[in-house]
C-alpha cells in the first residue's frame, strides 16, 4: 500500500514510517517541520519507497494514497503552548483536510488522539467510556480541546459519510529520537541527567504518568489500522504501569549513574495529577498490550540520547 503519514518527521511519525517501510509499504511523510526534523527521516531519504513532502496540514492536500495515519500536531506542552492558535488549527483544520482526503479516496484514516482528552481525570485508570475533565479555556485547551474536536470530526465523518476511521488515544510515549529540547518529562530528565544539570521536578513530583515505549505504541497503531472496518475506537494505547515523576527521576538517575540534583519548579497550569490507561479494550479487540518495562525502554532511550547530549 501507499500510506500517508502526517507528522511523519516527528518522534512517533518517523518510527511509524520505519515500521511501514519494513512491512513493505510505500510511505509519503508530510510534515511542516515545526517540532519534527529532517534528521529523524534522513536514513530513509534514499529509499525509493519513501517520499517526504514539506506541507502544513491546515492547508488542503491533494495526493493519491491508500491509507492515512494523521499524526501531525506538536505533542509537547512547551511547543503546543508556544503557538496555541496554530495548535488548535492543526488539530481541527488538519483533521477536516485529512478526513476530506480520506472521504474523496474512500480510504481508512487513523487519528493519533491522546489521553489529554481525559483532562485531569476523576477516575483511574481511565477507560474509553470516561468523558473527561477538561478545562475548555486554559493553557492546555488548544491541545486538549483541539484533539477532542478532532475526535468529534472523525466520528461525524464516519456516521455521515461512512469514512473508515480508527481513533487511538495515545498515553505518554517515549523513546529514541525524541528531540533533546522537546520539553517533555522523559527527554528533559535524560538530557539533564547525562549533562549533569539539575533535574527539574514540577510541583511536588507526586503527579503520575504511565510511560509506553515507542516500539510498543507503533505496534498498537499498526494493529488498530489493520483491524476490520467496523472497529473504529476510540482505543487507549499505553502502558498501564503508573509512576510518580519523583520515581521517574530516581530511575533516570540510577540508570544513567548521574550525580544531578533535583530542583523543584512550579507546576504548569492544569497539569493533570494522574494518568493511567485502562487497556482492556486494546487487549480484547487488538490482542495488544505494551511489552517493554520502563527500565528497559529508558536504557534504549539513554543509549540514543548520550552521544547527542554529549555533542551539545
Ligand atoms: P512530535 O512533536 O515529535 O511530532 C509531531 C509532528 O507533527 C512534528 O514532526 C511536527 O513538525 C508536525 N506538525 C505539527 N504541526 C503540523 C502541521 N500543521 N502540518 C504538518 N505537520 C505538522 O510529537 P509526537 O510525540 O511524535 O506526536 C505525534 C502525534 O501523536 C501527535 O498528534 C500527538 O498529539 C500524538 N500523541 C503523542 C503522544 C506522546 O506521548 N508522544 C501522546 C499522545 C498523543
Ligand atoms: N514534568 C516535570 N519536569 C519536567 C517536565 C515535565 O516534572 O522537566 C512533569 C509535568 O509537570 C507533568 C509530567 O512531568 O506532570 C509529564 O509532562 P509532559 O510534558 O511529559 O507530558 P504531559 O503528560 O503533561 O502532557
Amino acid at each position: 500500500m501507499r500510506i500517508l503519514v502526517t507528522g511523519g518527521a516527528g518522534f512517533l511519525g518517523s518510527h511509524l514510517c520505519d515500521r511501514l517501510l519494513s512491512d513493505g509499504h510505500e510511505v509519503l511523510a508530510v510534515d511542516n517541520l515545526y517540532t519534527g526534523s529532517k534528521s529523524n527521516i534522513a536514513h530513509n531519504l534514499q529509499n525509493p519507497n519513501f517520499e517526504f513532502m514539506r506541507h502544513d496540514v491546515t492547508f488542503p492536500l491533494f495526493v493519491e494514497v491508500d491509507a492515512i495515519y494523521n499524526l501531525a500536531c506538536p505533542a509537547s506542552p512547551v511547543h503546543y503552548q508556544k503557538f496555541p492558535t496554530q495548535t488548535i488549527k492543526t488539530s481541527v483544520i488538519g483533521a477536516i483536510n485529512m478526513l476530506g482526503l480520506a472521504k474523496r479516496l474512500g480510504i481508512p484514516i487513523l487519528q493519533a488522539s491522546t489521553s489529554e482528552v481525559y483532562g485531569d481525570p476523576n477516575v483511574s485508570p481511565q477507560p474509553e467510556s470516561y468523558w473527561g475533565n477538561v478545562n475548555p479555556i486554559g493553557l492546555r485547551s488548544c491541545y486538549d480541546e483541539g484533539k477532542r474536536a478532532a475526535e468529534s470530526l472523525f466520528f461525524d465523518y464516519h456516521r455521515e459519510y461512512k469514512v473508515a476511521i480508527r481513533v487511538a488515544r495515545i498515553f505518554n510515549t517515549y523513546g529514541p529520537r525524541m528531540n533533546l529540547h522537546d520539553g517533555r518529562v522523559v527527554s528533559n530528565f535524560i538530557r539533564q541527567a547525562i549533562s549533569g544539570e539539575a533535574i527539574t521536578l514540577y510541583g511536588t513530583g507526586e503527579q503520575t504518568r504511565s510511560f509506553c515505549y515507542v516500539d510498543d505504541l507503533i505496534d498498537g497503531l499498526v494493529k488498530l489500522m489493520s483491524t476490520a472496518g467496523d472497529i473504529v475506537g476510540p482505543i487507549n494505547l499505553g502502558n498501564p504501569v503508573e509512576f510518580t515523576m519523583k520515581e521517574l527521576a530516581a530511575k533516570v538517575i540510577d540508570l544513567t549513574g548521574s550525580k544531578s540534583d533535583l530542583v523543584y519548579e512550579p507546576l504548569p497550569s492544569d497539569d493533570p495529577q494522574q494518568r493511567k490507561p485502562d487497556t482492556t479494550k486494546a487487549a480484547e479487540i487488538l490482542g495488544w498490550a505494551a511489552q517493554t518495562d520502563l527500565s528497559s525502554g529508558l536504557l534504549k532511550t539513554i543509549a540514543d540520547f548520550k552521544p547527542r547530549v554529549l555533542a551539545l
